[in-house]
């Protein structure tokens, strides 16, 4: 067989492979979640790989033709009624075809602009043969969750912001590559996990287990410490599990990840509230942990402080969001738990970033009968994923950009009846480098509402700082940690991830993590600070 017999040397490659693996597999379109996860094809399309030979022969030129494969995903009037994952997953041809779009460009754009420089040439090159399993562990040698990072970061402003393709067209698909290798590993049942060394007789303590914790606690015990993760909440993986809902991130994908680490020896106590339960002092002091790594985020809402702020009614979206992820009421059907009835209800939620996203989204599927977005910008400022953008857009949730709420209004019981907003409009860039909205005179009016929800940012969590006397922080309360070490101004105290950035992204933690667990080592080994 010729290469332009295989179905990624052509043009139409990405719709004939479409069309065969329609073929091969049901629709996919309003599927149920529970086939999302399942990569069903054959281990190793020997068909569709391609050997070192053609893949000479088949020239940039032709490799630019190939459409981007589009991710599969359920329908949006039914999904905007239910909290089953939206992307469903590439299946194996689309994901060989993918990967052949890339060019494997001398110096490529993609790793650099990846904030935790993942070999993305390298892993692209191992899909493309049909090596998922040697692509898997090539990426989780930079990357140690790549399940989950394929699915929330933010790659159109990291490595597929940074594609060549992206220059005339489609960048190269590598977030959708990501999750597709990582979900192809994990249903595979080979994840091999890396052996740990020779106990050393020293131990950690992480406080936090988001991205930042966990990713500190995977290579902290491959390196034979001790390593207890202590954790406030009853449940482990930070935002993972408490902010994003079930239907970008399935609490399954990070439970796996999690007992990956429990199988390697890392401890997990959960409901300990460090600075209440215990301080830092007592756990270096009277339980002897050599090290200590702050992992804590930042999960302090923010609020407008506006009138009105306090009626009935009126929520943050970190504890909306919270009370339907951890308390289940996206589980409603299983769970006696609705705790928010957004029903037949006319839901507002403040913000333009993913957290408010997430929240207008979830108020949508709790059964709301209008979901809006204000937001006092337009979409060009939006700090949300493009994605999410694109399917709340989908979901009919409503976007009232360029408006910002002034007042909420409520009736003598003191329950909202709505919200008083005005008018923006941009002016010149602000230290954000943003364009600055600016209130239009006598543009006030009236919107109504049951419910506001608002997801206008966050700030430090700062029991820690408060209880650890020697550990400097910033007049916001984030901890003050070296860029390079992430040592704190206290010895063998380290800090990471958005409790020293302030709200960043997963694979941002991730990589802080990861940085962290490599200066406490050099620390627990060479004993010098
Ligand atoms: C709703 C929402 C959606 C988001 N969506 C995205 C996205 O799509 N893509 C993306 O890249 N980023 C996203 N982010 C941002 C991203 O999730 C964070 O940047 C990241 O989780 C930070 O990781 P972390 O480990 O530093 O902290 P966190 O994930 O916040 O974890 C900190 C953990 O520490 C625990 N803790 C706090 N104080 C204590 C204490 N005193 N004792 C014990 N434990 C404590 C907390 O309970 C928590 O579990 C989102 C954030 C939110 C809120
Ligand atoms: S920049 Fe795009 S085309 Fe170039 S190596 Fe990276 S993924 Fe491939």
């Amino acid at each position: 067989m010729s290469i332009m017999d295989k179905k990624i040397a052509s043009p139409q490659a990405g719709k004939n492979a479409a069309a065969l693996s329609e073929a091969k597999t049901p629709s996919t379109s309003g599927r149920k979640a529970a086939q999302t996860h399942e990569i069903k094809a054959p281990p190793v399309p020997e068909e569709n790989a391609l050997s070192p030979l053609e893949e000479k022969a088949l020239p940039p030129r032709a490799r630019r033709q190939i459409p981007r494969a589009p991710m599969p995903e359920q329908e949006p009037q039914a999904r905007s009624r239910n909290f089953e994952e939206v992307n469903l997953g590439l299946n194996v041809l689309d994901a060989v075809t993918e990967a052949a779009r890339c060019i494997a460009c001398a110096k490529p754009r993609c790793v650099v602009d990846c904030p935790v420089g993942v070999k993305i040439k390298e892993v692209v090159a191992l899909i493309r043969k049909g090596d998922f399993l040697g692509a898997a562990a090539k990426l989780r040698e930079d990357n140690s969750l790549p399940a989950i990072t394929g699915r929330v970061c933010p790659q159109e402003k990291q490595c597929e912001g940074g594609c060549i393709l992206g220059q005339k067209g489609a960048p190269v698909a590598i977030g959708n590559l990501e999750r597709f290798v990582a979900d192809y590993e994990r249903q595979s049942g080979q994840l091999g996990l890396p052996a740990n060394a020779p106990a050393t007789g020293k131990s950690v303590a992480i406080v936090g287990s988001g991205p930042a914790g966990l990713s500190a606690a995977g290579d902290l015990i491959q390196k034979g410490h001790r390593v207890r993760v202590f954790e406030a909440l009853h449940e482990v993986g930070g935002v993972l599990v408490y902010g994003i809902p079930e239907f970008r991130l399935p609490k399954s994908i990070v439970k796996s990840e999690v007992d990956n680490l429990r199988r390697m020896g890392v401890e997990f106590e959960t409901n300990v509230v460090v600075g209440k339960s215990v301080t830092i002092d007592e756990l270096m002091r009277d339980e002897h942990y050599d090290a200590v790594f702050v992992a804590t985020g930042a999960g302090l809402p923010q609020f407008l402080n506006i009138p009105g702020e306090q009626l009935n009614g009126v929520y943050s979206a970190n504890e909306f969001l919270t009370r339907v992820n951890l308390m289940r009421a996206y589980q409603a059907d299983e769970y006696d738990e609705p705790l928010y009835d957004c029903r037949g209800k006319d839901v507002i939620v403040v913000g333009g970033g993913n957290t408010a996203m997430d929240a207008v989204r979830t108020a949508r599927r709790l059964g709301a009968r209008t979901a809006t977005l204000v937001y006092r910008r337009s979409e060009v400022e939006m700090p949300a994923r493009a994605e999410e953008v694109k399917h709340a857009r989908q979901e009919g949730i409503e976007f009232r950009l360029l408006t910002n709420p002034i007042e909420f209004i409520g009736d003598e019981k003191g329950c909202l009846t709505g919200a008083r907003c005005v008018l923006m409009e941009l002016s010149e860039p602000d230290a954000s480098g943003r364009r600055r909205p600016v209130e239009i005179k006598g543009s006030e009016f009236l919107l109504p509402a049951d419910v506001v929800i608002i997801g206008v940012g966050t700030t430090a969590n700062p029991l820690v700082q408060g209880s650890t006397p020697g550990l400097k922080t910033t007049p916001r309360n984030y901890i003050v940690a070296d860029p390079e070490t992430l040592r704190t101004t206290k010895r063998g105290v380290f800090a990471g991830g958005d409790i020293v950035t302030g709200g960043a992204t997963v694979i941002l933690a991730m990589g802080a993590g990861r940085k962290a667990a490599a200066s406490i080592h050099e620390f627990l080994t060479t004993g010098e600070w």
